[in-house]
């Protein structure tokens, strides 16, 4: 407002899509219905803001509200208005901080619901708002668990079974029962007797798809069918000996992140309920399996962690510059093509580099790339906000799919349909909505404030870096600072060439990976640079 007689209130609107658990009001009702109360007060329009895609609990997601916050903080308007105050934040400490916020900021807090809101208020509310989440989860727990006692359908259909419907005692249809599918049963004995016999998971699906028989939902199979993770796989499923389970895991919401994470629970801590009728394999069958899984298992890790051992950092990203194989560690440490090792005839790169002259080489062009000159870290910020755009645009869309999915199931629920597999399907969704955040937490993220010196902050990790790497003794820094070196690095191609050193290395710096950590550096702000940086004396 640039008018200089009466004072009239700006008033900023905020408007959320709807949570999950509550009656929908859109976000264009929200809009209208603040737009008039706004009118009524004698207020104008300064901002409109809005929120249409993610779930309430994670604040820190909700680039509405962050404007918002910011241009509150450039004094844009003088009061907010809401519809309700869970639209704006759903935990208590959000709303706590939200609200002082504000306070601090001078500006008035309107919800349709309450009026002006206090402090008291806002208190209560955010209480409110976070009961009800755990309410919610109770609930579905509680189906679940009933829904077991009746030896009922939990979650996704389960391979060797299909779903029978009876008529009770009393003449009543029962639905939601499982009984055996006899040929999906025999399938079952015979990956387990395969598995004994010694054969992969890999292996025994690519028999079954030879011999055309159809996996789960008519679909072809793969190994994750038969293996499993937790207790999900073909191999693990304690249903097929007779054994419903339920609560293995327990989850719970980070509370800045928003994300969920699972943990498993001890075992004393499930419920397990007994369905003979349900019983595929035998008690002795089942344990053998068990414990040739559990061997498998150890004899792999331990491969691995001998692997771990004798790593060289930068082996992941190093190519063959002639034929794009990898190069590992061969005689006397020196890096060779794979492929010319297995079949000569396959790539003429027959130069081999050693290991100290390729880490010296690969972190050398590193640095210097970080260092170029002229160098436009903005620049290339820019382009990488861009490019990620649109990438940014499908996980967004992502996850507000599968929170409008939850919202339908819950809301279900809600009004009563007693499909108890509703509850596992809105873990699923959630877990998509959850791959889709962290993914864009993966992003790199804002370009750093103006006032952040990212020259500075580069040279300086360079320098930290270099010095770790410089000289050859292989100890735990040196290792750090090549690990550090390997995430900052695409890619290490090595190529025969003419000339003395007869073989040339090019490095390709990872440039998303290097802006990420300028960006977390700089949100981590001025004290993450410690020690380091001496203070400027200012005379
Ligand atoms: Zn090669």
């Amino acid at each position: 407002m640039t008018t200089d007689d009466a004072p009239i209130a700006r008033f900023a609107i905020y408007a959320r899509y709807s949570s999950p658990m509550q009656e929908m009001t859109s976000i264009a009702g929200q809009l209208r219905l603040c737009r008039d109360r706004v009118a009524t007060l004698g207020g104008v329009i300064a901002g409109e803001y809005t929120d249409p895609e993610l779930s309430g609990t994670a604040m820190q997601r909700r680039p509405g509200l962050r404007q918002l916050i910011e241009d509150a903080r450039a004094h844009r308007f003088d009061s907010v208005c809401i519809e309700g105050l869970d639209r704006l934040a759903r935990s208590q400490a959000d709303m706590a901080w939200l609200y002082r916020e504000l306070r601090f900021l001078g500006i008035d807090l309107y919800s349709l619901e309450d009026g002006q809101v206090d402090a008291l208020h806002a208190a209560i509310k955010g209480i409110l708002s976070e009961m009800f989440i755990d309410n919610i989860g109770h609930k579905t727990r509680r189906g679940h668990i009933e829904a077991l006692h009746d030896h009922r359908v939990i979650g996704a259909s389960v391979y060797g079974y299909r779903m029978g419907n009876f008529i009770s005692d009393d003449g009543k249809p029962v639905r939601g029962l499982r009984v055996i599918e006899p040929a999906e049963a025999e399938v079952v004995r015979r990956i387990y007797r395969l598995y004994l016999d010694g054969m992969s998971p890999t292996r025994i699906v690519r028999l079954l798809n030879r011999e055309g028989v159809p996996g789960p939902e008519g679909e072809a199979w793969d190994a994750r069918i038969v293996r499993g993770r937790q207790q999900n796989g073909i191999l693990r499923n304690e249903i097929y000996r007779g054994l419903l389970i339920y609560g293995r895991t327990r989850s719970r919401r980070h509370p800045d992140t928003g994300i969920r994470h699972y943990e498993l629970r001890p075992r004393e801590e499930w419920t397990i309920i007994e369905a003979p009728e349900l019983r595929i394999v035998d008690d002795g069958t089942w344990q053998a399996v068990q414990d040739e899984v559990a061997r498998r298992r150890s004899r792999r890790h331990a491969v691995v962690a001998a692997g771990r051992k004798a790593a060289y950092p930068l082996t992941d990203r190093v190519r063959c510059g002639v034929c794009g194989a990898p190069m590992t560690i061969a005689d006397k440490h020196r890096y060779r093509c794979v492929a010319r090792r297995r079949d000569p005839e396959s790539c003429s790169n027959n130069r081999g580099i050693l290991l100290e002259d390729l880490e010296e080489a690969a972190s050398r062009q590193l640095f210097a790339w970080m260092l170029a000159h002229g160098r436009d870290w903005q620049r290339l910020f820019a382009a990488a906000g861009a490019e990620n755009e649109e990438r940014r645009r499908t996980l967004r869309e992502r996850a507000a799919d599968a929170d409008a999915g939850i919202a339908r199931l819950l809301s279900a629920i809600e009004s009563g349909i007693p499909s108890t597999s509703i509850g596992e399907r809105v873990l699923e969704l959630e877990r998509a909505r959850n791959e889709a955040l962290a993914g864009l937490e993966r992003l790199p993220g804002p370009p750093p404030p103006a006032g952040f010196d990212i020259r500075a902050y580069v040279r300086e990790r360079v320098v930290q870096l270099r010095s770790a790497v410089t000289g050859s003794a292989r100890n735990q820094r040196r290792e750090e600072a090549l690990l550090a070196i390997r995430d900052f690095t695409a890619r290490i191609e090595v190529r025969p060439c003419k000339g003395p050193e007869r073989i040339e290395v090019e490095t390709a710096p990872d440039i998303p990976a290097l802006l990420e950590a300028v960006s977390r550096h700089a949100a981590a702000g001025p004290a993450a640079h410690g020690p380091q940086t001496p203070p400027l004396k200012v005379e």
